[in-house]
């Protein structure tokens, strides 16, 4: 079980079909892909590394990510995609972590990073000359064995390396066509979000089904390139999180521009709230999926299909919006207590995963492991309760619960009813330690451009028209944005940081 096979599959039936864009323009079919991937990989035999090793990629989005990866594992080799956004000192030090012995790098970002090994500028003559070696046979690959190192992104704490295996991914790949989108070989893949995540584990499906791969000429993420590609390239797919997806959005509705281009939406990696899902609906049509995975079990959680989605009909419609959708195929999803026993419909408690899909475990780290596989159930960390129909509805990372005078208040739903107030353009929700009641619901708020900040009198009144008296904040702090990582999750530890700052 090669991941490598897929590709080496539609080059050989088709070889001519069109594979690698960079924006409009065409650079490779799939011929000439699978050919450069087993010429890149006979190079890696050459110099002596051996199946199992590791490459690490230090590169913003281009197109030469799709040949690393492909040539890794067709030489029966790991990668270790990096977040092009770290500091060099994170990357160096994932590189450490993960014992890669080669390292690939755009300029812009990779200079300064150190190998045991080489360090290759993927732009330049030295990435260019791997290509001189004969192609090589690939070489076979178990299951289990080790495909990608998937550094988390590190909201908390140090980094860990998710072992993702070759069936891991597979399964992914292959649960995309069934719960997320099937695809056809017209259709495009877009790389509008990190290629080191969501959007580069998406390559996988797309070469399976032998559909174009399009990396936009930036490198970056710009509504109006992609607005530009979806006229040019026609049927684009793209992953993105709810922060770039208001973006697509907002520039859509800003500029009128035709939503025709873009076949599906795929949103995730973070809470939407329902009015932006209502907008983006409203606005661009009925392109959107969301899912819910995270590194341990990547994409592949649950999903909300597009039926979902537009079934506006639907008695329960509004709580299905708010919800992530049901299990995706390969996977049973449990909500449970802290033992692991399954809870009842509607109990809200931690999100348990357990199927293909699931990593094998942390790199180095069987402590970290054994904390997070028990029994074979991935404890994701994530609060949520199940419906009587299966849909699961995330509540909030269960560090994340605040307890308030003895009572658990979930941030989340704290959250959604803030911004239901005139003026709220995005809102966040900590604890604040406070000697009475242990904890305190503290809301940062930023108010909506050229408005003045809501009144706090207002905002309460909001949250007592919509929830319990004992969830609403005690105090308000409003900010002109939300700190967030490069996924554009909402950084809650540097808010209570900030919070214990200025209570010293
Ligand atoms: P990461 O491992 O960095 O991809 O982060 C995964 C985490 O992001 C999950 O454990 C959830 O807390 C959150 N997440 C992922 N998808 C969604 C979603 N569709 N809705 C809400 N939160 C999500």
């Amino acid at each position: 079980m090669n991941l490598a096979l897929s590709l080496q599959r539609v080059a050989l039936c088709d070889p001519r079909r069109p594979a690698l864009f960079e924006g409009e323009r065409q650079v490779r079919d799939y011929g000439e892909l699978a050919d450069r991937v087993a010429r890149l990989a006979a190079a890696f035999r050459q110099h002596g590394l051996a199946p199992g090793e590791r490459i690490a990629i230090f590169m913003r989005n281009h197109p030469a990510y799709l040949e690393l990866l492909y040539g890794a594992w067709w030489a029966g080799l790991a990668v270790v995609p990096m977040n092009a956004k770290l500091h060099p000192r994170e990357a160096q030090w994932i590189l450490d972590h993960a014992q890669a012995s080669w390292a690939f790098v755009t300029p812009d970002i990779g200079a300064g990073l150190t190998a045991p090994g080489r360090v290759i500028d993927a732009t330049g003559p030295g990435y260019e000359a791997l290509f001189a070696a004969a192609p090589c046979e690939m070489v076979a690959r178990a299951g289990e064995d080790l495909a990608w190192l998937f550094y988390t992104s590190g909201t908390t704490g140090r980094p860990k390396g998710v072992m993702l295996s070759h069936r891991n991914l597979m399964t992914m790949g292959l649960t995309y066509f069934v719960d997320v989108d099937p695809v056809e070989p017209r259709d495009a893949i877009l790389y509008a979000g990190p290629m080191s995540h969501g959007a580069g584990l998406y390559a996988i499906p797309h070469v399976m089904a032998g559909a174009r791969h399009v990396v936009p000429a930036s490198g970056a993420f710009d509504p109006a390139e992609i607005f530009g590609l979806a006229a040019g390239v026609g049927r684009l797919c793209l992953f993105a999180a709810p922060t770039i997806v208001n973006r697509l959005v907002g520039h859509a509705q800003a500029t009128g521009a035709d939503c025709g281009g873009f076949k599906t939406i795929v949103y995730g990696g973070a809470p939407m709230y329902t009015a932006d899902v209502e907008r983006a609906i409203e606005v661009m049509g009925p392109r959107f999926v969301q899912i819910y995975g995270q590194g341990e079990s990547p994409m592949v959680i649950t999903a909300l299909a597009r039926s979902h989605l537009l079934d506006a009909a639907h008695p329960r419609h509004a709580q299905r919006l708010a919800s992530v959708g049901v299990a995706q195929t390969p996977v049973e999803v449990r909500v449970t207590d802290t033992e692991g026993r399954p809870l009842p419909v509607g109990e809200i408690g931690e999100v348990l995963v357990r199927g293909d899909t699931v990593m094998t475990g942390y790199w180095r780290d069987e402590a970290a492991t054994a904390a997070a596989i028990r029994n074979g159930w991935l404890f994701t960390g994530d609060m949520g309760a199940l419906d009587a129909d299966g849909f699961l509805t995330l509540k909030d990372r269960s560090k994340d619960v605040l307890i308030s005078g003895g009572s658990n208040i979930y941030p989340r739903e704290v959250e959604e009813v803030l911004l239901l107030a005139p003026g709220v353009a995005e809102v966040a929700v900590v604890g604040a330690p406070d000697p009475e009641w242990g904890e305190v619901v503290v809301a940062f708020v930023v108010p909506q451009a050229g408005h003045a900040p809501p009144e706090p009198a207002a905002l309460d009144a909001v949250c007592l028209d919509h929830i319990g008296r004992f969830k609403r904040p005690k105090r308000y702090v409003f900010v002109d944005a939300l700190p967030k990582n490069n996924y554009g999750k909402v950084l809650k530890a540097a808010l209570r940081e900030r919070l214990s700052a200025h209570s010293q």
